[in-house]
């Protein structure tokens, strides 16, 4: 096997990692929005359980203020007929019809308070709702996801160790060359020269590379440094102009 016939090689396990690799990274950083994305939903269902406790203390202590004030109204009316002068009694009902009138006033407040509760009380229970599919969701997710990780991780190891043995077939110098430009261009390091110019970068290819690249020594392209190949076409054209 020719030194590019090797390199073309590796580019193809490359490419495959890097395809990999990059289906990897997507699984994760999907998972983790949706991580996120409930983390949110968490926090105002955690809001709306605070706002309707809340709620739900200050009227439920309303009402029994507004019970303990009803029957204080009762007593104070059945001790009216104790009293012996009749204008001490009057002016005694007059002021429990004044308090009755306030407590007319903290009842309606308090059946404001009742409707108010009862919306915070939808919304908690939808904030719940929201957060428990999410939540159940995600652990679905996970399991799929680590099994799909799972699965490409070990796609990857065998890969890589294919990858590894065909880098050792390699001279010392073009594996240097090689292992250069895979950092700078992990998915395709070696690229064609397709219509005179290089396919991954566009640059035109002059003639002298090409007849270089022909003669089968490991040249680069000018513009972005991905090792040359060309296609048989290609190479006729260059060898015969
Ligand atoms: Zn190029």
């Amino acid at each position: 096997m020719s030194v590019l016939e090797i390199l073309l090689n590796l580019n193809r396990k490359d490419s495959l990692l890097a395809t990999l690799r990059a289906r990897r990274a997507r699984i994760e950083r999907e998972f983790n929005d949706k991580v996120a994305a409930a983390r949110e939903l968490e926090r105002g269902m955690r809001r709306a359980v605070a706002a309707h406790s809340a709620l739900e203390a200050r009227v439920r202590g309303e009402e029994r203020a507004v019970a303990e004030e009803e029957k204080r109204l009762v007593d104070r009316r059945k001790a009216l007929s104790s009293f012996s002068s009749y204008k001490v009694a009057q002016g005694a009902e007059k002021e429990i019809e004044a308090s009755s009138r306030e407590l007319r006033a903290r009842e309606e407040g308090l059946l404001k308070g009742f409707e108010e509760l009862e919306g915070a009380q939808k919304i908690r229970t939808e904030a719940e709702g929201a957060f428990a599919e999410s939540k159940s969701a995600l652990e679905l997710l996970a399991v799929s996801g680590r099994e799909a990780i799972a699965e490409i991780d070990s796609e990857i190891g065998i890969i890589d160790r294919e990858r590894t043995i065909i880098l050792g077939e390699l001279p010392d110098e073009p594996r240097r060359e090689y292992e250069k430009v895979v950092k700078k261009h992990p998915s395709d390091p070696v690229a064609a020269i397709q219509g005179g110019v290089c396919s991954g970068c566009r640059m035109s290819i002059g003639p002298q590379a090409v007849l270089s690249v022909r003669r089968g020594s490991i040249t680069r392209c000018p513009g972005c440094g991905r090792i040359l190949h060309a296609t048989d076409e290609e190479g006729h054209q260059a060898v015969e102009g």
